[in-house]
């Protein structure tokens, strides 16, 4: 993967608006020229908290830039204290971010048919991803029930595909049902989700011979590269030797074929 990174220092965003746009999931503008502008889809933030939270900041992946405004927009669901104490931000305030982190997706030219998967909170990443991508756009979303941002979705998706695992909302399914139902296939696929989900989205790739890029959004702690919390094995290709990486620094994106997930 490229480097997007460069040395960053931690900056205060403005918090434009907050608000629940589903049980326990917030939506948050947050506004800051440069990192905004400087954002590569699949790149995160790290968000620092004031409150009782550790002081270890909450890595969140951008959702969508709006450069013109210097404004992004970050999709997170609560679930322990910092990310409570996220949800209670009022527009006005400011918070602390360090940004845009980690590598993006790559986005070769001449990929002409885009196959674009998401899974509950790894949804909200592909979203800027599927609004820059050119060419068609394939994009499966997985909900274990309740959905947000399919309209979103909607407005840079060729064909769009949603599932939920109870069927309540689109079709009944997975992603990987999803792709084999509707014989989904294409040049390049992105992928962003739960760990159970990419470990299936990782022998689909390999099986259909489609070139694969999926985002490892495991816990990490300085976000950066300095600590070394959150390596993961790889297998380089060129090799055939497996390695360390740093999901931080050298990911969250890699390349689906070098990805070991049995560690
Ligand atoms: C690169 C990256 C991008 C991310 N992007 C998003 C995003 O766009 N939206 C979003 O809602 N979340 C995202 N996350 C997860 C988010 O960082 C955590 O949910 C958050 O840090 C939890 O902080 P907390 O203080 O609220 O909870 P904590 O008290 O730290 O943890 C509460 C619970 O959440 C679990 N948890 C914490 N971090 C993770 C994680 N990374 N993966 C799975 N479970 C976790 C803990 O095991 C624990 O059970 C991302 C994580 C990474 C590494």
């Amino acid at each position: 993967m490229p480097s997007h990174n460069k040395l960053k220092s931690r900056a205060a965003a403005n918090v434009v608006s907050n608000i629940q746009i589903a049980t326990n999931i917030y939506e948050m503008v947050l506004h800051h020229d440069d990192v905004s502008r400087a954002t590569q889809p699949g790149q995160f933030i790290n968000l620092y908290c004031n409150g009782k939270a550790t002081l270890l900041p909450r890595p969140i992946s951008i959702c969508e830039t709006q450069s013109d405004y210097g404004t992004m927009k970050i999709v997170y669901a609560v679930v322990g204290a910092g990310t409570e104490e996220f949800s209670q931000r009022q527009p006005g305030d400011t918070v602390d971010i360090l940004g845009p982190l980690g590598h993006g997706y790559d986005m070769h030219e001449g990929v002409k048919e885009h196959i674009i998967v998401g899974g509950g909170l790894g949804i909200p990443p592909l979203l800027e991803l599927t609004k820059r991508l050119i060419g068609k756009k394939k994009v499966v979303l997985g909900f274990r029930d309740e959905t947000f941002l399919v309209d979103a979705f909607k407005h840079y998706a060729d064909e769009l595909y949603v599932a939920t695992n109870d069927g309540s909302v689109g079709e009944q399914g997975t992603v990987i049902d999803i792709l084999e139902r509707h014989h989904i296939r294409g040049d390049m696929l992105y992928s962003c989700g739960p760990k159970a989900m990419l470990e299936e989205v990782q022998p689909w790739c390999i099986q259909h011979e489609i070139e694969g890029q999926i985002s490892m959004e495991e816990r990490m702690g300085c976000g950066f590269g300095a600590c070394v919390g959150c390596v993961t094995k790889v297998k380089n290709q060129e090799t055939e030797q497996w390695e360390y990486k740093k999901i931080c620094s050298d990911g969250p994106i890699f390349y689906a074929k070098e990805v070991v997930f049995d560690v």
